[in-house]
């Protein structure tokens, strides 16, 4: 099978994979998985030893006037909008967790402004037992795993969640929160979206995208024609 030798790969590749956003704790993790989006890990790890001293649990983020929220993570880009789901999202762990994140798919995604993207990545490494036990978690679909899933010709979807689906089914469940890090930092390091370095990559020979190979990325095939 495909599917599997490549996860294999990367694995040899990786390791484990690891989360490259510094955290400790749910809070943690949760706060910077926000602060990441359409930023780089490595500039939210910039700012987060300051943001979490300041902000240590839901409680201190609503103690802060919203301008000053703004000014703390406006290096994170899109601060208008982070700070308006930090806000949002600390508002409802205080009303219906005690301020705590909670362990489960349908409580995690139930709070503002949180998608399965982000629920997926916090359960699968701060709760990996919940995340094993819970028949609603998944696979993390973030902009690597998109991208690397359809140049593999895993999936042909543009939606994060139908891609996600596509994945789930490729994978036995103990294998999707590692599978989605090992994806991520391919893309990273290797699978780039504008220049994938094919020649260098371990998936060249089970890849249907690869340029070494001749053949043509399927992503960007599949943009062009709009699927
Ligand atoms: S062969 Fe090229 S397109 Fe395929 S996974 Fe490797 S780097 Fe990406």
């Amino acid at each position: 099978m495909r599917a599997p030798e490549i996860l294999d790969r990367l694995h040899e590749a990786y390791g484990d994979g690891v989360v490259e956003l510094d955290w400790e704790t749910p809070w943690e993790l949760l706060v910077a998985t926000i602060l990441s989006a359409q930023s780089t890990d490595k500039k939210v790890n910039e700012l987060t030893p300051y943001l979490f001293r300041k902000y240590p649990d839901p409680a201190a983020v609503l103690a802060t006037p919203e301008e000053e929220l703004e000014r703390d993570i406006y290096q994170t880009g899109f601060y208008r909008q982070k700070s308006q789901a930090l806000r949002g999202v600390s508002a409802a762990l205080l009303e219906h967790h005690d301020g705590q994140v909670p362990t489960s798919m349908a409580e995690l995604i139930a709070l503002p402004g949180v998608a399965r993207k982000t629920a997926n990545v916090v359960l699968g490494a701060a709760a990996p037992g919940a995340h094993a036990a819970d028949p609603e978690a998944g696979i993390a679909v973030d902009t690597h795993v998109k991208r690397l899933a359809r140049r593999l010709g895993f999936t042909t979807e543009t939606d994060p969640n139908k891609i996600e689906r596509d994945l789930m089914r490729l994978f036995p469940k103990e294998r999707w929160p590692r599978a989605s890090l090992v994806i991520i930092l391919h893309g990273r390091r290797v699978c780039e979206a504008q220049r994938p370095r094919c020649a260098d990559c371990v998936l060249e020979d089970l890849c249907p995208s690869s340029l070494a190979a001749g053949c043509r990325d399927k992503a960007r095939q599949a943009k062009e024609m709009g699927t």
